[in-house]
């Protein structure tokens, strides 16, 4: 059912334990979503534990609350029980293991993704008008007169950051800097942010180096693409921020990173400038923004690199822009 904004604040209001998660392979919105989250609640006296199942980014340790992450357990008698469990940034189907590893009757899905479809049983607040999920916890906490502290502000405001390409693409609206400026006000440090994630490891430059050396163009120019084997992808620690660096290629619409994850599947990372990438996502069952979209392909290196490849060239020939 969809809730609106006030109901979703009475929902957070009226729980007094909540488990909170987002989705795997966590960015900063998702990290910085459940954490603002969490520090909101628990200022106002609740029970909050966050659950993520995955990895979170070194880079991400400034943000207060960093150890306190935990991982779902798989064993079954270890569920945690809570009165509502709140789900961020993701339909719930990206959660991983969390969502077995909860017990609750009640499920509140938060997200700004307009694919996410939302089901007859679950409780979702959908504003794809914000840039980020971090942006809604701000109207949420906004709404339920919850004071914003510093370690709420740092978290929040890195979502906003990371989810608009630092305040560079389309989606960061008059009410994403509002936002942002309130953050400020309340504590958050930019500058402390920003150093601490654009810090990588020698061998992930090494690793961008290596990725930007075998890029393909294809499309007539209109797209770029990274195509990562298993071994490669097995090798490399992070490849996030590849995509970054083929997208601003002059005459490129779509970038696309691929990524063989096992024998028979890849992830792939899309962005663009017209196109619609959500809408070839949500081809392959993924989802995303119109710029910025994902999704898994279950097929062979070889063959899903011709399908993608093939997808992102029909959408530029068929003009599918939004
Ligand atoms: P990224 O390329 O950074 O992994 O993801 C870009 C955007 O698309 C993010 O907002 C992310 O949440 C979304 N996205 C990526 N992969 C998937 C997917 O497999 N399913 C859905 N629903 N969304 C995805
Ligand atoms: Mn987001």
């Amino acid at each position: 059912m969809k809730l609106t904004l006030s109901e979703t604040a009475a929902a957070l209001s009226g729980a007094k334990k909540l488990v909170i998660t987002a989705h795997v392979n966590p960015d900063g919105d998702a990290i910085g979503s459940s954490l603002g989250l969490m520090h909101l609640l628990r200022g106002l006296g609740k029970d909050v534990t966050v659950l993520l199942d995955d990895d979170i980014p070194a880079g991400f340790h400034v943000l207060p609350g960093y150890d306190v992450i935990r991982r779902p357990s798989s064993e079954e008698g270890e569920k945690i029980a809570c009165d509502l469990f709140v789900v961020l940034d993701t339909m719930t189907d990206r959660i991983g293991g969390t969502a077995a590893s909860v017990h609750a009757p009640r499920l509140l899905n938060i997200d700004h993704h307009h694919t996410n479809p939302g089901s007859e049983k679950e409780d979702l607040y959908l504003d794809a008008t914000r840039a980020a999920t971090c942006e809604i916890i701000y109207d949420l906490a906004k709404e339920m007169g919850a004071p914003f502290s510093k370690e709420a502000a740092m978290c929040l405001y890195t979502g906003l950051a990371t989810d608009t390409g630092f305040f560079r693409f389309s989606n960061a609206a008059s009410h994403t800097y509002r936002a942002a400026a309130d953050l400020l006000d309340a504590g958050a440090q930019p500058n402390v942010i920003s150093e601490a994630l654009e810090v990588k490891p020698l061998q992930t430059v090494k690793d961008l180096g290596e990725a930007l050396s075998q890029m393909e163009m294809f499309a007539d120019g209109k797209a770029s693409g990274i195509f990562l084997t298993q071994a490669q992808t097995a090798r490399m620690e992070s490849t996030e921020s590849f995509i970054g660096h083929i997208r601003v290629i002059d005459g490129v619409d779509v970038a696309v990173v691929l990524k063989c994850k096992e024998p028979e599947l890849c992830r792939v990372s899309m962005r663009s400038k017209h196109v619609d990438v959500s809408r070839i996502a949500t081809e392959f069952s993924g989802g995303g923004h119109i710029r910025a979209a994902g999704c898994t392909l279950k097929m062979p290196f070889e063959q899903a690199k011709a399908t993608i490849m093939e997808a992102i060239e029909k959408a530029i020939r068929e003009g599918w822009t939004a």
